[in-house]
């Protein structure tokens, strides 16, 4: 089918709002439903206004199988924000045990569903769905991603403001893992990129990788990045669309199973991924990387086998 019915658990969070309105406004998605443990009918009724074809629905928080009933593709932002005196930690086990009830529910009622996994910390959320889905006996790596666009997108928009170039012209391969030192920006493999060297390189790739923090202290305690984090959701979860309805040659940076590191113990990585009608069907190698390149990549290997890793722990010990 060329259209299809997407979910989005955590649909009334920062997040989950203005995604659910960009993908009301997705001419391939056919029906939007609408789940969260608060809020999702509210948001649901709103969004259903738009003059788009799309059936939207929403659903409370005893209506989770419901809401994955018939679902092609699951979109999760679902989770709680740091607040303050809350360590990263407590971040990790909190969203750990939400992502992982909600995988099991897809793992049950919609097990053919793509997932698509925003919750952070992606490096670790990923494996988790994965490892659940495993347990249940349903799991296919070609159908379970982390939402790495935002990354691209900084990195587009960051480079474009040094070179004066358009920045939907600026295709920057951001590989890897979803968060600081794991984010490994490949400039050398852009024409506007290729030739920054020194301070300017440095201070690039430092924005791109903690651009989050950026957001984060701009608005002073209230949050972290939602409204770019949803463009990118939305756009990611429109590639894999067009991709499932058998459009050629989309090829996007995103977190899946990958053979590109797993000699060394690293089994999920992020690599241009050629999208199409089964999700993820190839994974592009790196290609060519400069020493700089090099070096990030060394630096990006342990730490993304250690979130790995407490991700699969996890759900070893669930
Ligand atoms: P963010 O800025 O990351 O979007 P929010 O706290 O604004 O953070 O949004 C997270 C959303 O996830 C909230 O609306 C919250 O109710 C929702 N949520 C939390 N736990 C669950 C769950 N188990 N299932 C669905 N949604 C959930």
């Amino acid at each position: 089918a060329r259209q299809q019915k997407v979910a989005v658990l955590g649909a009334g969070g920062g997040i989950g709002q203005p995604l659910s309105l960009l993908l009301k406004l997705d001419p391939y998605v056919t029906s939007l439903s609408l789940y969260d443990i608060r809020g999702a009918p509210g948001v649901a009724a709103d969004v259903s206004h738009i003059d788009t074809a799309s059936e939207v629905t929403g659903y409370p928080a005893d209506k989770l199988d419901e809401a994955l009933e018939g679902v092609k593709v699951v979109v999760i932002p679902a989770g709680v924000p740091r607040k303050p005196g809350m360590t990263r930690d407590d971040l990790f086990n909190t969203n750990a045990s939400i992502v992982r009830d909600l995988a099991a529910a897809i793992g049950r009622v919609s097990p053919e569903a793509h997932i698509l996994v925003i919750s952070n910390p992606v490096n670790s959320t990923v494996p988790i769905v994965s490892a659940v889905l495993e347990k249940a006996g349903v799991y296919d790596p070609r159908r379970v991603f982390g939402v790495t666009t935002l990354d691209v997108v900084r990195a587009a928009r960051f480079l474009s403001q040094i070179t004066g170039s358009n920045p939907q012209d600026t295709v920057v391969p951001v590989v890897g893992g979803h968060s600081g030192a794991t984010i490994v920006p490949l400039l050398s493999q852009t024409e506007q990129g290729k030739s920054l060297t020194g301070e300017a390189y440095e201070k690039l790739i430092h924005r791109i990788q903690f651009g989050g923090d950026e957001v984060v202290k701009a608005k002073d305690g209230a949050g972290s990045a939602t409204l770019s984090m949803a463009y990118a959701g939305a756009r990611f979860t429109n590639a894999l669309l067009r991709g499932l309805a058998g459009e050629k040659g989309i090829v996007t940076p995103t977190f899946v199973k990958s053979p590109l590191f797993a000699d060394k113990g690293i089994d999920f990585f992020s690599s241009p991924i050629e999208l199409g009608p089964n999700g993820v069907e190839k994974v592009h190698p790196l290609g060519p990387l400069s020493p700089s390149e090099e070096k990030l990549l060394a630096a990006c290997l342990p730490d993304l086998k250690k979130n790995i890793e407490k991700g699969k722990a996890f759900v070893a010990q669930s």
